[in-house]
């Protein structure tokens, strides 16, 4: 299996080096040539298979230079550090499924993929005996998964600049707690854009980049939708049986990185009715899909900051797909979003979308409407951005489908919105209450980016 570009610029290149490219060299994204096909044969085969054996059949059929002893080990340690024997498990509650992605370390389903792109980085870096530095900006969730993702492993340093003071108090403490010798926190006197912008400008210096092997974590690396790949394939395996029913997905939308994922179990035969794109206030793919209209408004925060964005990175992968991989037609969208802040689709491409794609928005008062709502008739917790999807649900897609919502945090994570919601305290894991009182250590710097690169620079491996 290679791997190509959606910009069309590079030539085909193995599972690693595309692990190790991140971002392709041409500024695209990268993507294999095509997708293995899973039978409907071949997916029942797989209904007693543990999660980890699960993710060694769909992971291996797009790697083909790891060998095969090798590729499991790494599955195997990426999915030991998760909490439940599941990894993923499905419950089912008020007759939507909840497909829990919340149980590694960070309480996020971010750690599904870093956990396993840690250990990859680790071993391809050992082979190639090289090192990298990754450097990268987090509003939260990303940095905390990364960096737990990557801490101790050799060859590897990690530098997380974030905001300071304005990430959820356990985001902080998921990240600061950490203090692994090659885990270097910056906390900005700043915003995010401000911790963004300072890591855009070290990368887009390529001599600096080159000499300091920078490398990035970002949902661009092709490694973490694959590992996302996986539990659509648990999920649809856990609420069905022989006999066919659809099955949708609700997917509470950032970066499109996840529900991505879900469209690349759907190529590769998953039979997956719809995937329901679910957004907050933050709705420009629910104006594409529901409206055509993908114009671009500000950004405004919401209680579900994760699903803070404007410019959905992965949209990239999919919209190369829409155009059948006609990279000029891709070309041209993004000279157009460039030039007018807009991207145009026509009748017929809409048509497509919407054969794989549902939509809605989900605004603050609905969201934390659904978390009282959920919980007076459940008693479960909902984090604010499973929140978001588990209402799209409920509003769109048909009650005699099987309806499959993923729930990206565990509601700890978030307490502070959700006892907003609900007016008492969430019982908190273990994991959150140890974090509380363990030692820290955190740099807090002035949004200076010449400041940065002298930390940088001082404190590399
Ligand atoms: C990152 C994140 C999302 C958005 O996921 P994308 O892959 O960016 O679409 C949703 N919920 C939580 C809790 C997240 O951390």
């Amino acid at each position: 299996m290679h791997y190509i570009s959606t910009r069309g610029g590079i030539s085909p290149i193995t599972f690693k080096d595309a692990v190790m490219m991140g971002l392709a060299s041409d500024g695209g994204l990268l993507l294999p040539q095509s997708y293995p096909v899973i039978t409907r044969e071949q997916l029942e085969s797989w209904r007693g298979l543990s999660y980890p054996e699960l993710a060694f059949e769909v992971i291996s059929r797009f790697v083909d230079d790891i060998p095969t002893g090798d590729l499991k080990s790494l599955i195997n340690r990426s999915y030991a550090t998760f909490t439940h024997p599941d990894v993923t498990p499905v419950v089912k509650h008020n007759g939507v499924y909840i497909l829990e992605l919340f149980h590694g370390v960070t309480l996020a389903f971010k750690d599904v993929a870093l956990q396993f792109l840690g250990n990859l980085f680790e071993y391809i870096l050992a082979e190639r005996k090289q090192t990298l530095n990754i450097i990268g900006a987090t509003s939260g969730d990303t940095g905390s998964a990364a960096i737990h993702g990557v801490r101790g492993k050799k060859g590897i340093s990690i530098f997380i600049l974030h905001p300071h003071g304005k990430t959820s108090a356990v985001q902080a403490m998921q990240m600061t707690s950490v203090t692994d010798a090659n885990v270097h926190n910056i906390a900005v006197r700043g915003t995010f854009d401000d911790c963004q912008d300072m890591v855009k400008e070290l990368f887009g210096d390529l001599v600096f980049k080159e000499k300091y092997s920078l490398g990035a974590v970002n949902s661009i690396n092709w490694a973490r939708v694959l590992a996302q790949v996986v539990y659509y394939f648990y999920a649809w395996l856990r609420v069905t049986d022989e006999k066919t029913i659809p099955v949708s997905f609700s997917v509470p939308t950032g970066n499109f990185g996840d529900i991505f994922a879900g469209y690349v179990a759907k190529r590769m035969g998953l039979p997956v009715d719809k995937l329901l794109l679910a957004t907050n206030e933050n709705n420009i793919l629910t104006r594409f899909i529901n409206a055509a209209d993908y114009s671009l408004g500000g950004v405004v925060s919401t209680v579900s900051p994760s699903m803070d964005i404007q410019i959905a990175s992965n949209f990239e992968r999919y919209l190369y797909h829409l155009f059948a991989g006609n990279t000029d037609r891709l070309k041209e969208a993004f000279a157009e979003l460039k030039e007018h802040g807009r991207i145009s689709c026509t009748p017929d491409e809409m048509i497509l979308v919407r054969n794989d794609f549902c939509s809605a928005s989900v605004d603050q008062a609905s969201t934390l409407q659904t978390i009282r709502d959920f919980y007076a008739e459940t008693g479960y917790l909902l984090d604010p951005h499973t929140a978001v999807g588990v209402k799209a649900a409920l509003d769109l897609l048909p009650t005699d489908s099987a309806r499959v919502c993923l729930a990206t945090a565990h509601p700890a994570k978030f307490s502070e919105t959700v006892e907003q919601s609900l007016g008492f305290q969430v019982p908190l894991p273990e994991s959150v209450n140890e974090l509380y009182g363990k030692p820290t250590r955190c740099e807090i710097m002035d949004a200076d980016i010449d400041k940065i690169r002298e930390f940088f620079i001082a404190h590399i491996g």
